[in-house]
């Protein structure tokens, strides 16, 4: 699938110093060939590598940017370049397969066709199993002149060592608050910005993503139905069934940052810094049924299930074991 900018802007605000290094580098012809960019999700690193391709292989750029009208840009944005490729996985849960990555290797090692580089993406590169991973490690240690591969990872540290070693490292920095803040309010229609960063971990895609979705309302059902649960009015088994339609890593979030709330608000007994201060009392009222030890052990759940969502696990599964172990507390 081609790599879309969906966003009019190259790059957001709070990738600006990220750019600059990187056009820098170019401009020095010091641009290194494998470049493992990582950052938590949510903060547009495809958005970035796309834009900065599209420059690297644009035959006019100025200022720092792809002109936008040329035949490499209209290729790229067509989704067609002949030297631009990606490979990511079938879905986000599934490897990276070794004969995309040989494959990729192989187009890689040849020249360029029209521009005078060749650019590739692997994305998420912690995707890649011990397999294809190693099958990419010849093309790391011997490049070809005049390519550039970027690795972006939501979560570098689980790349080989040997793969790491052979990228020059770069972090995707955050938003300023200020930044996140202002940057989501001039998207359409996005309300209580504040809110939404706190429970997207500062993300402002997440975020803006969480507002397309209306996920600030569907976060007081979850809540509700939890309430719900710990009252035995509602089958856990239909419960789970119904939450399998929220992405799984958001529902987590929110179920961690429930407990994470009513531990606080159980432990200080008092409401200040909760994530969900618009419900404090909705969630009094579920951790006055709760001892301290019985938080802490959803909690402990809550991080586990949380650990495992990166892994092939059945989230359904999963997701059903919680409800059942919140019924029987
Ligand atoms: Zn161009």
């Amino acid at each position: 699938m081609p790599m879309k900018n969906s966003f009019s802007e190259p790059y957001f605000p709070w990738q600006q110093s990220s750019w600059d290094q990187l056009t820098q580098s170019v401009k020095s012809d010091r641009l290194a060939h494998a470049i493992l960019l990582s950052g938590q999700s949510g903060l547009g690193k495809i958005h970035f590598v796309g834009s900065l391709s599209k420059f690297l292989l644009c035959d006019e750029p100025h200022e720092n940017l792809a002109c936008g009208h040329c035949q490499s840009c209209l290729l790229y944005e067509a989704g067609t370049h002949p030297d631009f490729k990606e490979v990511t996985p079938e879905d986000e849960k599934k490897n990276i397969k070794i004969d995309d990555v040989r494959k990729l290797c192989q187009q890689l090692s040849l020249t360029p066709q029209i521009s005078s580089r060749k650019i590739a993406i692997i994305f998420p590169a912690e995707n890649m199993n011990l397999a294809s991973a190693n099958s990419l490690l010849k093309t790391l240690e011997e490049p070809t002149p005049n390519t550039h591969l970027f690795l972006l990872a939501h979560r570098a540290e689980k790349l080989l060592p040997t793969i790491r070693s052979r990228c020059q490292q770069m972090k995707m920095s955050l938003p300023t608050q200020q930044q996140a803040i202002s940057w989501l309010a001039q998207q359409a229609d996005v309300k209580k910005p504040e809110q939404l960063l706190l429970l997207s971990q500062q993300s402002p895609l997440t975020a803006l993503e969480f507002s397309r979705q209306n996920f600030i309302s569907k976060r007081l059902e979850v809540l509700a139905e939890l309430q719900q649960v710990q009252r035995k009015q509602i089958n856990p088994c239909v419960l789970a069934e119904k939450w399998q339609k929220i992405p799984s890593m958001t529902l987590l979030n929110w179920l961690y940052s429930f407990v994470a709330d009513m531990i606080k608000i159980k432990s200080t007994q008092n409401n200040h810094d909760l994530f969900n201060a618009d419900v404090s009392e909705n969630l009094k009222a579920i951790s006055e049924q709760l001892d301290l030890k019985q938080l802490y052990c959803h909690y402990d759940n809550v991080i586990e299930a949380i650990k495992l969502n990166d892994t092939q696990i059945n989230s359904q599964m999963m997701i059903e074991n919680m409800i059942v172990q919140w019924v029987l507390k």
